[in-house]
């Protein structure tokens, strides 16, 4: 059985101190999940003290986003190369918020994974169609694009660094995305449906062993309560966690369902 991958996304919601503190009380509620690849992406601002508080611990560290060249006339941005340095081993590329808001074209993620790559970033990246492109029945054509060209010229060899996040728009708990409206998690057959999608066009494109391996994050208002309906689909390895990752409390029994579950 492969490995569930969970991830928290911090966004920006939480500050300095606030980081250091959540960060601790993350290490000692999720040291005995050793069993699980765990992942935090706080501000970066943070980076350098949770790098600290997450030495040899099971808790990596991630980066929210990255710009596509390693230094420059880029202000205001974040060159992958510090990141690396400051201790991250993933990097989330292609985060909705980052499409969407910020107008990030699936052209632009592909030259931000393969300078993930050449750094030694993982990337963990993201993919997802709005509640509109869903209703047009578009939906596998928009994953299966983004796909297609974020991936563009990644190696069979490269692919295996990946993890791969589908976060259907309309049910992440992000107001910047979905401003009006009920947000609601997908149901296990939305989720299975699209991760099977996934799962077909990674086979197809890099063949049955390597195309299997990779882990698939489902990500939309996970919480506690609904992780358990997500982790026991067949194509769902883990989940990228916003709101509910925030809180030790909250997080901990995500990791932990997922811990059961590989038993
Ligand atoms: C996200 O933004 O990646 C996310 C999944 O957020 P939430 O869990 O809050 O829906």
């Amino acid at each position: 059985m492969m490995k569930y991958v969970i991830g928290g996304n911090w966004k920006m919601k939480r500050g300095i101190q606030d980081s250091i503190d959540v960060a601790k009380e993350m290490v000692n509620e999720l040291e005995k999940y050793d069993n699980i690849e765990i992942f935090i992406a706080p501000s970066y601002t943070s980076l350098r003290d949770l790098a600290k508080i997450f030495e040899g611990t099971n808790i990596k560290l991630a980066a929210q986003n990255m710009h596509e060249k390693d230094k420059g006339s880029y202000t205001g941005e974040i060159s992958p190369v510090w990141l690396k340095d400051c201790g991250c081993e993933y990097v989330i590329l292609g985060h909705s918020e980052r499409r969407r808001v910020y107008n990030e074209s699936s052209e632009r993620i592909n030259e931000k994974v393969l300078k993930a790559l050449e750094i030694g970033l993982k990337p963990v990246l993201c993919v997802g169609e709005s509640a509109e492109e869903r209703n047009n029945g578009q939906a596998e054509e928009i994953n299966g694009t983004q796909l297609e060209v974020s991936l563009k010229e990644v190696s069979s060899e490269q692919i295996q660094n990946f993890v791969i996040a589908y976060e259907p728009v309309w049910a992440i708990n992000s107001r910047a995305l979905n401003p009006v409206g009920e947000i609601r998690a997908a149901t296990r057959k939305e989720a299975e449906e699209m991760h099977n999608f996934i799962r077909n066009w990674l086979v197809n494109q890099y063949g049955d062993e390597i195309g299997n391996s990779i882990p698939l994050q489902y990500g939309g208002s996970v919480d506690k309560d609904n992780c358990k309906k997500f982790f026991t689909v067949d194509n769902i390895n883990g989940g990228l966690v916003g709101t509910a990752s925030i809180k030790a409390t909250d997080f901990e029994p995500i990791v932990g369902t997922a811990s059961e579950l590989m038993k």
